[in-house]
């Protein structure tokens, strides 16, 4: 098929200006890739199917950036540096305007982390990205969910909330101007910012990548939070035979939430929505100001939210000290429905 082959030649061209330890790219039957010395490689991959991980309007370059954001958020959690990725694209048809938009969003974050694009695969069919990626970690140092001990501190990078309520507002209200009404604000430059910024963080989210490799010799857990904090922290206790205790009050929150959503709202998003990507780690306690030098050396605010206990599950502290169980709720792709739900 010739409009096949097209498109892979656009892919390819832009595909140009490789790294040293890419032997053979984009062109061949396979790649040929070369791993250093001393580290351990390490590979992720994620797909991101149209209606299901982005709204079906969402703009081409948008979801470029996210489908090799997500799969770089993983490797960060890892504690790994991102060298390679390959791209599965699955298009309904060969339209060039619409994959070279993808390719500036792909391309503009691959630069920014230096990771080459050395294969993947051209189909047609409803819209679906795979992205798999490749990073390197000295033999030994990579983060794993399974390493939190009782006593050890929880943190979180960034803010959180901001993706699942980007995405509530665009589901009660798609479009600029009924946005600005369905916020209950009045049509302030201020409102229209912060529904800018959340929407940002929705469609082009940073992956920590800086951070996981800051916390390598730190951290004695990690996880990326893409399906929610309860469920992504409880991921972390179940790996570790372990518990947990978290406050409320001190979730990092962004201006732009707390302006748009009231505090029920804001802490339900954050308690268990999605698509935030920011990294979720246990360190001791006695290195809570080496996580704090981590987290101004990659240039994020590092948050303190609760700490690992021995009796299993999960507890959440509401801001006036009153604690409850907590069931992971986050985003599951086989699930009817799912909650927030005190027990
Ligand atoms: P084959 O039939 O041998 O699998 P393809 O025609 O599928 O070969 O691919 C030819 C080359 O183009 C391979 O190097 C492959 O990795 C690369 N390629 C195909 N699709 C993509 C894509 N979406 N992104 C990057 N490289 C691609
Ligand atoms: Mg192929």
């Amino acid at each position: 098929m010739n409009a096949e082959f097209d498109l892979i030649e656009r892919i390819r061209q832009r595909a140009a200006g490789q790294r040293a330890d890419v032997v053979l790219g984009i062109g061949d039957d396979a790649a040929i890739l070369r791993v250093p010395a001393g580290q351990d490689l390490v590979v992720s991959t994620d797909t991101l199917s149209s209606g299901v991980h982005f709204p079906v309007d969402t703009p081409a370059s948008h979801i470029g950036w996210k489908s090799l954001a997500v799969n770089l958020s993983d490797l960060a959690a890892m504690g790994a540096q991102p060298a390679w990725c390959a791209l599965n694209l699955t298009i309904p048809e060969a339209n060039s305007a619409w994959l070279d938009a993808f390719l500036d969003g792909f391309f503009a974050l691959a630069t920014q982390y230096q990771v080459a694009l050395v294969g993947g695969d051209t189909t047609r069919g409803p819209l679906s990205i795979t992205v798999t990626v490749h990073g390197f970690v000295p033999h030994g140092m990579a983060l794993l969910r399974s390493g939190a001990q009782v006593g050890d501190d929880i943190w979180i990078s960034g803010t959180l909330g901001d993706a699942a309520a980007a995405l509530a507002k665009r589901d009660a209200a798609p479009g600029g101007v009924s946005d600005r009404q369905a916020s209950g604000c009045d049509s302030t430059g201020d409102v229209l910012k912060s529904q800018y910024n959340l929407q940002t963080r929705l469609n082009r989210p940073t992956p920590r990548v800086t951070l996981g490799i800051a916390l390598r010799d730190i951290a004695t857990a990690c996880i990326d939070v893409s399906d929610g904090l309860l469920a992504d922290l409880g991921h972390i206790v179940d790996a570790s035979n372990v518990g947990a205790e978290i406050s409320v009050g001190d979730m990092p929150t962004s201006i732009e939430l707390s302006q748009a959503y009231d505090h029920a709202q804001r802490v339900a998003f954050q308690l268990s929505g999605g698509d935030d990507y920011e990294l979720c780690f246990t360190a001791l306690h006695e290195c809570a100001s080496q996580v704090d030098a981590a987290g101004a050396q990659a240039g994020v605010a590092v948050t303190r939210i609760g700490h690992i206990q021995a009796q299993p599950g999960l507890r959440v502290r509401d801001c006036n000290g009153v604690m409850s169980n907590a069931t992971p709720s986050g985003y599951r792709h086989f699930a009817s429905a799912h909650a927030v739900s005190d027990e």
